[in-house]
């Protein structure tokens, strides 16, 4: 079986990942993917943000490195994108990096339930227990929604990523999801399964299986990402990624180009 498209690959730039895209593209290559993208940690307009993206001075470095990488292993189809940070407010900030370069797909991520803590940030791990597990949920859902309503997004980028410490809500969040999707649908985007949560301690992809069912149910379109940030992740546990899509019914994915999308058979 051929392995899905890899679109969700990070690389040195953003100073937690390591590699170069040569690299993530030959490990692609030898594992017989056909198609990757590059989609790194977007800059914010202010470099000290935070200490874990690329700067804006870094865009044409990021560039010149994916082009070099696709002039190397010309079999192999190589987009380029990027990981965009939803929070309220930077919308004009958003508009501006959609308009940096000709994309081929942008990921909208929440990862700042408020303007200060990424609920994945292991350095800020300490905030889960001065915050309530029920309101960080429900903080990021509200932004999740919201990234969703922009429609500046043609993928919406792992969906229950405060679960990945092990924090859960109690309550049924089911019906928050499935405005999540309309809001998905209603833009013409997709979600993401994302296998990096196999590697953390949730030990499960963004989104589970009974997540991803609902999202079949409501007729959102997938993509699969690693989200590697090392080139030996490249591909990971995508062989169980497709077996769980299937499981919950889809046999289909997207691939995107400029922005297009397209339906392809898992
Ligand atoms: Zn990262
Ligand atoms: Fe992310
Ligand atoms: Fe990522
Ligand atoms: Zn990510």
């Amino acid at each position: 079986m051929a392995l899905p498209h890899d679109y969700h690959l990070h690389t040195y730039l953003c100073g937690h990942a390591e590699g170069s895209p040569i690299q993530y593209a030959g490990a692609a290559s030898s594992l017989g993917i056909s198609e990757i993208g590059f989609t790194e940690h977007a800059p914010m307009e202010a470099d000290d943000f935070d200490d874990w993206r690329m700067r804006l001075d870094q865009l044409p470095v990021y560039f010149e490195m994916i082009a070099e990488a696709k002039h190397a292993f010309a079999d192999l189809t190589i987009r380029i994108g990027l990981e965009i940070d939803f929070l309220p407010g930077y919308e004009d900030w958003i508009r501006k990096l959609a308009r940096q370069y000709d994309w081929d797909y942008l990921i909208g991520s929440v990862h700042y339930v408020s303007e200060t803590w990424a609920v994945d940030n292991p350095d800020q791990i300490e905030q889960w227990s001065m915050n309530d597990v029920e309101e960080t949920w429900s903080n990021y859902l509200d932004r999740l929604k919201s990234a969703a309503d922009t429609g500046f997004f043609d993928v919406i980028g792992h969906i229950d990523l405060p679960k990945k410490f092990g924090h859960r809500p109690d309550t049924d969040i089911a019906a928050l999801y499935d405005e999540v999707f309309d809001a998905v649908n209603k833009n013409g985007a997709a979600i993401e399964v994302n296998t990096a949560g196999l590697r953390k301690k949730c030990k499960e992809a963004y989104p589970g299986l009974e997540l991803l069912r609902a999202a079949y149910k409501k007729g959102v379109p997938i993509v699969f990402g690693s989200d590697a940030h090392s080139p030996s992740e490249v591909g990971y546990g995508f062989a169980g990624a497709v077996d769980m899509a299937k499981d919950a019914g889809y046999d289909t994915y997207c691939t995107l180009e400029k922005r297009e999308k397209k339906i392809a058979l898992i």
